[in-house]
């Protein structure tokens, strides 16, 4: 694992990527990014050279990493918490959606400036897509989470053209805070908030459910909705995803609706940003094997 001060120190012969975070030992971005860059080294040697590395930094140290990072010729690099938004205003340029969305995940150096992304929606979509089968255009989806996955999350939908966003959240506040983001771009016919506890949303048989709340990364935690709630949806994306599927997963299969945990998000995330960083087509299901294997 490196810090500000390793990073300096790297051999300047190779190529660099890497996720940064604070803590960062248990990102899984190395395992299969790493993965995917030795087997595209096999199509294409000037591969070879490159490597993703795990950096952890506090938000302060973030300015300093990324001037260094951008003067020793790094390609690119992955954000995660809590690095998201802090980011933007250190930034040259930022991608119209990812300024929607308020947070950057992708971060390219380009002619010596700083270009910023966000890949967590089309991870989203891809792997909602790649799982359950369903697309986001003309899907009426309830969203449950008002954070940061969630503001990608909703942003995405809404690109897309879901038919209807209901999004539900536990506080007041951080819902409203993402209702009005939302509406400075998008249409109040399209969307609706409501809080956890209230009367759930007379929602369509077809409703996609997507879980971004970080309820489930704890076996104890209670489900984040209701078995009542569960039994009005299609289908279940719960971003939260671990070494076996979540209870909301387990709960939804077990009432015969399709489901799948967020594993395939976090890979087809990845998977966007080390295209934006290659320019190449990316091995996604060597990076899906490589991060099955590490769980
Ligand atoms: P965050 O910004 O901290 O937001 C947390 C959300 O969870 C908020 O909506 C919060 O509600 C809600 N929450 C937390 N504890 C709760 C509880 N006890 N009861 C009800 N609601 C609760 O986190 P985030 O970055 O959005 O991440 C959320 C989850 O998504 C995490 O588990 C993260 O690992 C996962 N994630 C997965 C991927 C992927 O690639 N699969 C990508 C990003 C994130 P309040 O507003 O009421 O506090």
């Amino acid at each position: 694992m490196h810090q500000l001060s390793t990073i300096e120190l790297l051999p300047p012969e190779k190529e660099y990527l890497g996720v940064v975070g604070f803590p960062i030992k248990h990102s899984l971005s190395p395992v299969f990014q790493n993965a995917a860059l030795r087997e595209m080294a096999k199509g294409n040697p000037s591969f070879e050279s490159w490597e993703y590395l795990r950096i952890e930094v506090k938000p302060e140290e973030l300015p300093e990493l990324l001037k260094i990072c951008r003067d020793r010729g790094f390609r690119g690099l992955n954000l995660t918490l809590p690095h998201k938004v802090e980011v933007l205003e250190l930034l040259d340029e930022i991608d119209p959606v990812a300024a929607k969305m308020g947070a950057v995940n992708t971060v390219s150096f380009q002619n010596n400036k700083t270009i910023g992304s966000n890949t967590d929606g089309y991870g989203l979509s891809k792997g909602i897509e790649t799982t359950l089968g369903m697309s986001l255009k003309d899907r009426p989806i309830l969203l449950m989470g008002a954070g940061g996955a969630a503001r990608a999350a909703c942003v995405q939908c809404l690109e897309e053209g879901c038919s209807h966003l209901w999004i539900g959240n536990r506080s007041k506040d951080r819902l409203d805070a993402l209702l009005e983001d939302l509406l400075a771009s998008y249409s109040p016919d399209r969307m609706e908030g409501f809080l956890t506890g209230d009367e759930i949303p007379d929602v369509p048989g077809d409703t996609l459910l997507i879980q971004s709340t970080s309820l489930g990364l704890k076996p104890e935690d209670p489900l984040p909705v209701t078995e009542e709630l569960l039994a009005k949806i299609e289908g279940l994306y719960d971003l939260v995803y671990g070494k076996e599927p979540t209870r909301l997963v387990r709960t939804a299969r077990s009432m015969g609706k399709l489901a799948a945990d967020g594993l395939t998000m976090l890979v087809h995330q990845g998977a966007k940003s080390l295209s934006i960083w290659t320019g190449e087509e990316v091995p996604v299901d060597v990076m899906l094997d490589a991060v099955k294997l590490k769980l």
